[in-house]
């Protein structure tokens, strides 16, 4: 599938307090790549294999079980990612649905979502997600002009058409679900109220827009972090843009996922994605089809954030291990170059996957170089002209 997990944020909202060590906190995700396989070939996905990587029932029963035996994992969610997890067929969800069931206690909450490109919906998928409540998001990247090209099948064929009949079949059984859309340079070079319009006509209520970024968190050269930043500059300036046009509409019903975030921390709320809600090392997890285990799915293969593998070393003893304390000490270490922003507060040190490319990119002053930061001095601005004496959409001094 792609970079369109979590911060994709089909994670969901998550307690403030930092989590105390070794303990599974009260809201937990664990993001399983259950297969690799996918019958997409998107140009900036980093995640598709070729041939079957997918997660053996055996396995998950067992990760399930042993996420679900802490007594302190009060509310889990499992976000069920790929390549394309529908490509698994219903019989696997209804098996991971079953272990679930017997592995939960009393009084556990439960929560599946599933990411998918959407090209494989149809009535009896989608009948399957809205019985099952397993939360949907669909990846489809705008409009079929920058979608198609963005996110083709191998032979060059457009899949808008597929994707759109998939969310079709969501919208007839009543299965809830929101988009993914990644700001590739061709979507953010294209007319942003169209964009919004289009999300709009095809009856889509939330939309999510994604910034693109490195495989790895690091980068390969000088060059890749100035087109990096750049493409951040560009993005900010995308989603300000969005801001001015989304917020005019005034059209409750139809939420534009980053923006209502950035509003609903500026207010005093939560954001209600792993961004912006502070720590989140020891809170979510990523795992896939090798037993890598890491700090979700954006740190596999960084040493620093793998805290091992599920076929050798059992989830507890990972929960409790010095690794799993050496990555939330790094945490925090990055997340101090926030600490001169002036919504440090609201925005809690934004993903840490971008504080840790910022600390390899040999620049200085990360709020400088912050997209976030870029977007909430507008709406601040905005709220502040709309209400003046809003408190909390004031910056501190830096
Ligand atoms: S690094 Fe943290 S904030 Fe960023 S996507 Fe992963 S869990 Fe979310
Ligand atoms: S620098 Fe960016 S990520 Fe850090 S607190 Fe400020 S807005 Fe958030």
């Amino acid at each position: 599938m792609d970079q369109q997990v979590q911060e994709s944020g089909v994670v969901g909202q998550a307690a403030r307090r930092p989590p105390g060590a070794g303990a599974v906190p009260r809201d937990v995700s664990v993001i399983v790549k259950c297969t690799r396989k996918c019958n997409f070939a998107c140009d900036y996905c980093v995640d598709r294999v070729a041939g079957d990587s997918k997660l053996g029932i055996e396995d998950l029963a067992g990760i399930v079980s042993s996420v679900l035996r802490r007594p302190e994992a009060g509310r889990t969610t499992f976000v069920w990612h790929g390549g394309e997890p529908l490509t698994l067929g219903r019989r696997y969800f209804e098996k991971v649905l079953a272990v679930q069931a017997l592995a939960a206690a009393e009084g556990q909450h439960v929560r599946n979502i599933l990411q998918t490109n959407g090209s494989l919906l149809d009535a009896e998928w989608a009948g399957f997600l809205r019985d099952n409540e397993i939360g949907v998001g669909v990846s489809e990247d705008g409009p079929p002009a920058v979608h198609d090209r963005n996110r083709p099948l191998g032979n060059g064929h457009g899949t808008s058409a597929a994707v759109a009949r998939g969310i079709r079949s969501l919208q007839d059984d009543g299965a809830g679900f929101g988009v993914l859309c990644v700001a590739t340079p061709q979507l953010m070079a294209g007319d942003r109220r169209e964009l919004l319009d289009f999300f709009v006509a095809q009856g889509v209520r939330r939309v999510a827009f994604l910034p693109l970024r490195p495989a790895r968190a690091a980068f390969a050269d000088l060059q890749e972090r100035d087109d990096h930043y750049r493409l951040r500059d560009e993005y900010a300036d995308f989603m300000c843009e969005l801001f001015d046009i989304w917020i005019a509409r005034d059209d409750p019903s139809f939420d534009v996922r980053e923006l209502s975030n950035i509003l609903a921390t500026l207010v005093g709320g939560e954001s209600t994605t792993c961004i912006g809600s502070g720590p989140c090392v020891g809170r979510h997890f990523g795992l896939d089809a090798t037993g890598c285990v890491s700090h979700c799915d954006k740190f596999f293969g960084d040493e620093r954030f793998v805290f091992g593998s599920f076929r050798e070393t059992g989830f507890d003893e990972m929960l409790d291990s010095p690794r799993l304390d050496a990555a939330r000490r790094l945490e925090s270490d990055l997340r101090q170059a926030c600490a001169a922003c002036p919504w440090a507060a609201q925005c809690q040190g934004g993903c840490l996957f971008d504080a840790a490319l910022f600390a390899a990119s040999g620049l200085q002053e990360r709020p400088r170089h912050c997209h976030l930061r870029r977007i909430y001095d507008h709406i601040a601005a905005c709220l502040q002209q709309a209400v003046p004496f809003a408190s909390s959409s004031q910056p501190k001094e830096a």
